[in-house]
Protein backbone atom coordinates (compact mmCIF):
# COMPACT_ATOMS: atom_id res chain seq x y z
CA UNK A 1 0.00 0.00 0.00
CA UNK A 2 1.13 3.67 -0.98
CA UNK A 3 2.45 4.83 2.32
CA UNK A 4 4.22 8.31 1.66
CA UNK A 5 2.95 11.38 -0.33
CA UNK A 6 4.84 11.09 -3.19
CA UNK A 7 2.73 7.53 -3.58
CA UNK A 8 0.17 8.84 -2.71
CA UNK A 9 0.36 11.80 -5.54
CA UNK A 10 1.14 9.09 -8.76
CA UNK A 11 -2.70 7.81 -7.61
CA UNK A 12 -4.17 11.40 -7.16
CA UNK A 13 -2.98 12.68 -10.39
CA UNK A 14 -5.27 9.90 -11.99
CA UNK A 15 -7.95 10.40 -10.55
CA UNK A 16 -7.80 13.76 -12.02
CA UNK A 17 -6.66 12.53 -15.41
CA UNK A 18 -10.03 10.42 -15.51
CA UNK A 19 -11.86 13.45 -16.02
CA UNK A 20 -9.57 15.00 -18.93
CA UNK A 21 -12.31 12.71 -21.02
CA UNK A 22 -15.20 14.33 -19.42
CA UNK A 23 -14.47 17.72 -20.45
CA UNK A 24 -12.83 16.77 -23.63
CA UNK A 25 -9.20 18.22 -22.62
CA UNK A 26 -5.44 16.96 -23.75
CA UNK A 27 -3.94 18.14 -20.19
CA UNK A 28 -4.51 20.48 -16.93
CA UNK A 29 -2.52 22.79 -16.04
CA UNK A 30 -2.04 23.02 -12.41
CA UNK A 31 -0.39 26.00 -11.08
CA UNK A 32 -1.82 26.80 -7.35
CA UNK A 33 1.08 25.92 -5.56
CA UNK A 34 -0.84 23.26 -2.49
CA UNK A 35 -2.45 21.87 -5.68
CA UNK A 36 0.56 21.05 -6.89
CA UNK A 37 2.02 19.25 -3.62
CA UNK A 38 -0.75 17.43 -3.29
CA UNK A 39 -0.35 15.99 -7.12
CA UNK A 40 3.00 15.32 -6.45
CA UNK A 41 4.78 15.54 -3.38
CA UNK A 42 7.05 18.81 -4.08
CA UNK A 43 7.11 21.27 -0.78
CA UNK A 44 8.64 24.38 -3.05
CA UNK A 45 6.89 26.76 -4.93
CA UNK A 46 7.04 28.87 -8.78
CA UNK A 47 6.44 25.36 -9.90
CA UNK A 48 3.46 24.54 -12.36
CA UNK A 49 2.52 20.71 -13.05
CA UNK A 50 1.07 19.31 -16.35
CA UNK A 51 -0.98 16.79 -15.99
CA UNK A 52 -1.88 14.83 -19.36
CA UNK A 53 -3.39 12.12 -20.44
CA UNK A 54 -0.50 10.17 -20.77
CA UNK A 55 2.10 11.90 -19.33
CA UNK A 56 2.97 14.30 -16.58
CA UNK A 57 5.48 17.38 -16.44
CA UNK A 58 6.90 19.86 -13.35
CA UNK A 59 7.81 23.15 -15.09
CA UNK A 60 10.20 24.81 -12.73
CA UNK A 61 13.57 26.24 -12.57
CA UNK A 62 17.24 25.61 -11.41
CA UNK A 63 16.47 26.41 -7.70
CA UNK A 64 14.09 23.38 -7.63
CA UNK A 65 16.81 20.84 -9.34
CA UNK A 66 17.58 18.89 -6.72
CA UNK A 67 14.88 19.16 -4.20
CA UNK A 68 12.17 17.45 -7.36
CA UNK A 69 14.69 14.75 -7.32
CA UNK A 70 14.18 13.88 -3.71
CA UNK A 71 10.29 14.68 -3.52
CA UNK A 72 9.41 13.73 -6.89
CA UNK A 73 11.28 10.83 -8.20
CA UNK A 74 10.26 9.81 -11.36
CA UNK A 75 8.01 12.82 -12.36
CA UNK A 76 9.44 14.49 -15.57
CA UNK A 77 10.90 17.87 -15.12
CA UNK A 78 11.00 20.96 -17.32
CA UNK A 79 13.83 23.31 -16.04
CA UNK A 80 13.47 26.85 -17.26
CA UNK A 81 16.63 29.30 -17.66
CA UNK A 82 16.52 31.76 -15.21
CA UNK A 83 15.93 34.40 -18.03
CA UNK A 84 12.20 33.08 -19.10
CA UNK A 85 9.27 33.77 -16.57
CA UNK A 86 7.15 30.67 -15.38
CA UNK A 87 4.14 32.07 -17.54
CA UNK A 88 6.26 31.37 -21.01
CA UNK A 89 8.03 28.11 -20.09
CA UNK A 90 4.68 26.60 -19.19
CA UNK A 91 3.90 27.65 -22.81
CA UNK A 92 6.62 26.46 -24.06
CA UNK A 93 5.88 23.22 -22.96
CA UNK A 94 2.09 22.93 -23.94
CA UNK A 95 3.24 24.02 -27.54
CA UNK A 96 5.80 21.29 -27.03
CA UNK A 97 3.46 18.37 -25.49
CA UNK A 98 1.31 19.40 -28.98
CA UNK A 99 -2.03 20.19 -26.19
CA UNK A 100 -4.65 21.48 -27.80
CA UNK A 101 -7.35 21.82 -25.17
CA UNK A 102 -6.40 22.75 -21.53
CA UNK A 103 -7.94 23.32 -18.47
CA UNK A 104 -6.14 26.11 -16.30
CA UNK A 105 -7.03 27.02 -12.76
CA UNK A 106 -9.00 30.27 -13.17
CA UNK A 107 -8.69 31.04 -9.66
CA UNK A 108 -4.82 31.60 -9.31
CA UNK A 109 -4.11 33.10 -12.33
CA UNK A 110 -3.49 36.42 -12.58
CA UNK A 111 -4.88 38.84 -15.58
CA UNK A 112 -1.41 39.30 -16.74
CA UNK A 113 -0.51 35.69 -16.50
CA UNK A 114 -3.42 34.68 -18.57
CA UNK A 115 -2.95 37.10 -21.65
CA UNK A 116 0.76 35.64 -22.11
CA UNK A 117 -0.34 32.34 -22.03
CA UNK A 118 -2.78 33.38 -24.59
CA UNK A 119 -0.77 35.39 -26.60
CA UNK A 120 1.83 32.62 -26.57
CA UNK A 121 -0.39 29.51 -27.57
CA UNK A 122 -3.12 31.41 -29.85
CA UNK A 123 -4.26 27.47 -31.24
CA UNK A 124 -4.37 26.42 -27.93
CA UNK A 125 -8.02 26.43 -26.17
CA UNK A 126 -7.72 27.09 -22.48
CA UNK A 127 -10.61 25.99 -19.77
CA UNK A 128 -11.02 27.62 -16.67
CA UNK A 129 -12.41 25.95 -13.47
CA UNK A 130 -11.40 26.73 -9.94
CA UNK A 131 -12.52 23.79 -7.96
CA UNK A 132 -11.02 20.37 -10.40
CA UNK A 133 -8.39 19.52 -7.57
CA UNK A 134 -9.82 20.93 -4.39
CA UNK A 135 -13.14 18.68 -4.54
CA UNK A 136 -10.25 16.04 -4.51
CA UNK A 137 -8.52 17.63 -1.61
CA UNK A 138 -11.89 17.73 0.32
CA UNK A 139 -11.70 14.05 1.10
CA UNK A 140 -8.63 13.30 2.93
CA UNK A 141 -7.33 9.56 2.53
CA UNK A 142 -5.33 7.87 6.00
CA UNK A 143 -2.38 9.31 5.19
CA UNK A 144 -3.51 12.82 5.25
CA UNK A 145 -6.02 12.26 8.30
CA UNK A 146 -2.42 10.78 10.06
CA UNK A 147 -0.90 14.00 9.15
CA UNK A 148 -3.67 16.22 10.57
CA UNK A 149 -3.57 14.36 13.66
CA UNK A 150 0.10 14.92 14.01
CA UNK A 151 -0.19 18.79 13.12
CA UNK A 152 -2.97 18.67 15.81
CA UNK A 153 -0.74 17.04 18.48
CA UNK A 154 2.11 19.38 17.16
CA UNK A 155 -0.77 22.31 18.16
CA UNK A 156 -1.81 20.85 21.38
CA UNK A 157 1.48 20.54 23.13
CA UNK A 158 2.35 23.85 22.22
CA UNK A 159 -0.82 25.01 23.88
CA UNK A 160 0.43 23.40 26.77
CA UNK A 161 3.34 25.18 26.90
CA UNK A 162 1.72 28.43 26.42
CA UNK A 163 -0.69 28.41 29.26
CA UNK A 164 2.57 26.68 31.50
CA UNK A 165 4.60 30.38 30.38
CA UNK A 166 1.99 32.73 31.00
CA UNK A 167 2.71 35.85 32.37
CA UNK A 168 0.08 39.16 33.66
CA UNK A 169 3.12 41.06 32.14
CA UNK A 170 3.12 39.81 28.57
CA UNK A 171 1.87 41.66 25.91
CA UNK A 172 -0.83 40.05 22.88
CA UNK A 173 2.11 40.41 20.16
CA UNK A 174 4.86 38.88 22.71
CA UNK A 175 2.61 35.86 23.31
CA UNK A 176 1.81 35.34 19.78
CA UNK A 177 5.37 35.04 18.59
CA UNK A 178 5.84 33.17 21.30
CA UNK A 179 3.41 30.21 19.93
CA UNK A 180 5.38 30.08 17.08
CA UNK A 181 8.53 29.06 18.95
CA UNK A 182 6.29 26.31 20.95
CA UNK A 183 4.84 24.83 17.81
CA UNK A 184 8.05 24.77 16.14
CA UNK A 185 9.57 23.27 19.49
CA UNK A 186 6.74 20.57 19.46
CA UNK A 187 8.50 19.50 16.32
CA UNK A 188 6.01 21.41 13.70
CA UNK A 189 7.09 23.14 11.03
CA UNK A 190 5.56 26.45 11.35
CA UNK A 191 2.19 27.92 12.78
CA UNK A 192 -0.45 27.35 9.90
CA UNK A 193 -1.19 31.38 10.37
CA UNK A 194 -0.17 34.05 12.57
CA UNK A 195 -1.73 33.13 16.37
CA UNK A 196 -4.35 35.45 17.41
CA UNK A 197 -4.07 36.27 21.07
CA UNK A 198 -6.59 38.69 21.95
CA UNK A 199 -7.10 39.83 25.56
CA UNK A 200 -10.27 41.33 27.12
CA UNK A 201 -12.41 43.48 24.88
CA UNK A 202 -9.79 42.85 22.21
CA UNK A 203 -11.56 39.27 21.99
CA UNK A 204 -14.15 40.95 20.54
CA UNK A 205 -12.71 41.47 17.21
CA UNK A 206 -12.45 37.63 15.78
CA UNK A 207 -9.13 38.39 13.72
CA UNK A 208 -7.85 40.69 16.11
CA UNK A 209 -4.32 41.47 15.14
CA UNK A 210 -2.43 40.89 18.20
CA UNK A 211 -1.42 44.09 20.00
CA UNK A 212 0.21 45.74 23.01
CA UNK A 213 -2.42 44.84 25.47
CA UNK A 214 -1.02 43.27 28.22
CA UNK A 215 -2.72 39.96 29.63
CA UNK A 216 -2.47 41.05 33.34
CA UNK A 217 -5.11 43.89 32.78
CA UNK A 218 -7.40 41.17 31.09
CA UNK A 219 -9.63 38.69 32.24
CA UNK A 220 -10.06 36.94 29.43
CA UNK A 221 -7.60 35.76 26.71
CA UNK A 222 -8.64 34.57 23.14
CA UNK A 223 -6.22 32.38 21.61
CA UNK A 224 -6.44 30.78 17.93
CA UNK A 225 -3.58 28.88 16.91
CA UNK A 226 -2.71 26.20 14.45
CA UNK A 227 0.39 23.71 13.52
CA UNK A 228 1.72 22.76 10.38
CA UNK A 229 3.10 19.49 9.46
CA UNK A 230 5.69 18.64 6.85
CA UNK A 231 2.27 19.82 4.69
CA UNK A 232 -0.83 19.34 6.98
CA UNK A 233 -2.19 22.01 9.18
CA UNK A 234 -4.53 21.99 12.37
CA UNK A 235 -6.49 24.96 13.81
CA UNK A 236 -8.07 25.39 17.25
CA UNK A 237 -9.22 27.87 19.20
CA UNK A 238 -9.73 28.31 23.21
CA UNK A 239 -10.51 31.49 25.61
CA UNK A 240 -8.58 30.93 28.69
CA UNK A 241 -9.82 32.64 31.79
CA UNK A 242 -8.22 34.61 33.96
CA UNK A 243 -8.22 33.15 38.13
CA UNK A 244 -10.25 35.64 40.92
CA UNK A 245 -6.98 34.69 42.87
CA UNK A 246 -4.89 35.97 40.80
CA UNK A 247 -2.80 38.80 42.14
CA UNK A 248 -2.71 41.03 39.34
CA UNK A 249 -5.14 43.00 37.42
CA UNK A 250 -7.62 42.55 39.95
CA UNK A 251 -10.32 44.92 38.85
CA UNK A 252 -13.53 45.88 40.03
CA UNK A 253 -15.47 44.80 37.47
CA UNK A 254 -14.73 41.19 37.85
CA UNK A 255 -18.59 40.62 39.01
CA UNK A 256 -19.86 41.90 35.62
CA UNK A 257 -16.88 40.16 33.94
CA UNK A 258 -17.84 36.56 35.05
CA UNK A 259 -21.89 37.19 34.81
CA UNK A 260 -21.69 37.91 31.01
CA UNK A 261 -19.37 34.82 30.46
CA UNK A 262 -21.55 32.43 32.46
CA UNK A 263 -24.36 33.68 29.82
CA UNK A 264 -21.91 33.09 26.88
CA UNK A 265 -19.53 30.53 27.05
CA UNK A 266 -22.26 27.78 27.82
CA UNK A 267 -23.85 29.06 24.65
CA UNK A 268 -20.98 28.70 22.29
CA UNK A 269 -20.61 25.20 23.77
CA UNK A 270 -23.76 24.43 23.62
CA UNK A 271 -24.23 25.08 20.01
CA UNK A 272 -20.34 23.08 19.22
CA UNK A 273 -22.14 20.35 20.91
CA UNK A 274 -25.04 20.99 18.83
CA UNK A 275 -23.10 20.99 15.58
CA UNK A 276 -20.89 18.17 16.23
CA UNK A 277 -24.25 15.58 17.18
CA UNK A 278 -25.10 16.98 13.15
CA UNK A 279 -22.17 16.06 11.54
CA UNK A 280 -21.89 12.55 9.39
CA UNK A 281 -21.85 12.09 5.62
CA UNK A 282 -24.68 13.56 3.51
CA UNK A 283 -25.67 16.81 5.30
CA UNK A 284 -25.60 19.48 4.02
CA UNK A 285 -22.33 21.97 5.66
CA UNK A 286 -24.70 24.80 5.73
CA UNK A 287 -27.43 22.75 7.70
CA UNK A 288 -25.23 22.27 10.44
CA UNK A 289 -23.96 26.31 10.49
CA UNK A 290 -27.76 26.45 10.76
CA UNK A 291 -28.38 24.12 13.22
CA UNK A 292 -25.46 26.08 16.00
CA UNK A 293 -26.93 29.27 14.65
CA UNK A 294 -30.03 28.32 15.96
CA UNK A 295 -28.69 27.75 19.52
CA UNK A 296 -26.81 30.81 19.62
CA UNK A 297 -29.78 32.92 18.11
CA UNK A 298 -32.35 30.89 20.65
CA UNK A 299 -30.13 32.83 23.75
CA UNK A 300 -30.48 36.01 22.45
CA UNK A 301 -26.45 36.44 20.68
CA UNK A 302 -27.57 35.45 17.15
CA UNK A 303 -26.10 39.06 16.06
CA UNK A 304 -23.50 38.26 17.42
CA UNK A 305 -22.18 35.13 15.90
CA UNK A 306 -21.11 37.11 12.66
CA UNK A 307 -18.98 34.63 10.85
CA UNK A 308 -19.28 30.58 8.99
CA UNK A 309 -19.27 28.08 11.63
CA UNK A 310 -16.46 26.15 9.48
CA UNK A 311 -14.31 25.45 7.36
CA UNK A 312 -12.18 22.08 5.63
CA UNK A 313 -8.65 21.89 6.86
CA UNK A 314 -5.86 20.10 5.08
CA UNK A 315 -2.65 21.60 2.76
CA UNK A 316 -4.46 25.09 3.40
CA UNK A 317 -5.39 26.46 6.74
CA UNK A 318 -9.26 27.03 4.79
CA UNK A 319 -10.22 24.61 2.24
CA UNK A 320 -13.79 23.05 1.00
CA UNK A 321 -16.14 22.11 2.68
CA UNK A 322 -17.01 25.61 3.97
CA UNK A 323 -19.30 25.37 6.98
CA UNK A 324 -21.80 28.62 6.36
CA UNK A 325 -24.98 29.84 5.54
CA UNK A 326 -25.17 29.17 1.15
CA UNK A 327 -22.33 26.67 1.29
CA UNK A 328 -23.82 24.01 -1.37
CA UNK A 329 -20.94 21.19 0.28
CA UNK A 330 -22.18 17.74 1.44
CA UNK A 331 -20.51 16.28 4.02
CA UNK A 332 -18.51 13.24 3.26
CA UNK A 333 -16.33 10.47 5.18
CA UNK A 334 -12.81 11.84 5.06
CA UNK A 335 -13.49 15.51 4.88
CA UNK A 336 -11.98 17.48 8.30
CA UNK A 337 -13.41 20.41 9.24
CA UNK A 338 -13.07 23.30 11.74
CA UNK A 339 -16.62 23.61 14.32
CA UNK A 340 -16.04 27.26 15.70
CA UNK A 341 -18.80 29.13 17.23
CA UNK A 342 -18.42 32.14 18.96
CA UNK A 343 -20.00 35.51 19.93
CA UNK A 344 -18.33 38.58 20.00
CA UNK A 345 -19.65 41.64 22.25
CA UNK A 346 -17.83 44.58 21.90
CA UNK A 347 -16.68 46.57 25.26
CA UNK A 348 -16.91 42.79 26.81
CA UNK A 349 -14.67 39.99 24.61
CA UNK A 350 -15.36 37.44 22.58
CA UNK A 351 -15.74 33.67 22.97
CA UNK A 352 -15.37 31.15 20.38
CA UNK A 353 -14.09 27.69 20.92
CA UNK A 354 -12.64 25.58 17.88
CA UNK A 355 -12.16 22.17 17.56
CA UNK A 356 -10.71 20.00 14.55
CA UNK A 357 -13.27 16.86 13.39
CA UNK A 358 -13.22 14.00 10.94
CA UNK A 359 -15.95 13.07 9.26
CA UNK A 360 -16.43 9.21 9.75
CA UNK A 361 -18.75 7.13 8.20
CA UNK A 362 -21.31 7.22 10.62
CA UNK A 363 -20.80 10.51 12.45
CA UNK A 364 -17.79 12.38 13.46
CA UNK A 365 -14.32 11.94 15.62
CA UNK A 366 -13.17 14.95 16.85
CA UNK A 367 -9.33 15.03 16.43
CA UNK A 368 -8.73 17.52 19.28
CA UNK A 369 -8.83 16.72 22.87
CA UNK A 370 -7.93 20.26 24.81
CA UNK A 371 -10.61 20.79 26.88
CA UNK A 372 -13.18 23.24 26.13
CA UNK A 373 -15.29 23.24 29.89
CA UNK A 374 -14.97 26.65 31.15
CA UNK A 375 -14.01 25.23 34.38
CA UNK A 376 -10.77 23.83 32.42
CA UNK A 377 -10.10 27.35 30.61
CA UNK A 378 -9.37 29.07 34.09
CA UNK A 379 -6.22 29.34 34.32
CA UNK A 380 -3.39 31.69 36.89
CA UNK A 381 -1.62 35.18 35.22
ZN1 LIG B 1 -8.77 29.18 14.06
ZN1 LIG C 1 -10.68 28.16 11.76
Amino acid sequence: MATTFTERAAGRRQRLRQSLAEEGLDAYLISNPPNVSYLTGFSGDSTYLVVGRDRDLLVSDGRYTEQLAGECPGLETHIRPPSQPLTEAAAEVVLKLGLHAVGFESGHRTVAEHETLLGLTPAVSWKGANDRVERLRAVKDDFEIGQIQKAVRFAQQAFAMFRAMLRPEDREKELSDAMEGYVRRAGALCTSFPSIVAAGDRAALPHAPPGDRRVGEADLLLVDWGACGRFYKSDLTRVLIRHTNSAFGRGGNRAAFEAKLHEVYPVVLRAQERALSRLRPGVRASDVDAEARAVISDAGFGPFFNHGLGHGIGLEIHEAPMMKPGSTAVLQAGMVVTVEPGIYLADWGGVRIEDDVLITPDGCEVLTSVPRELEAMVCEW
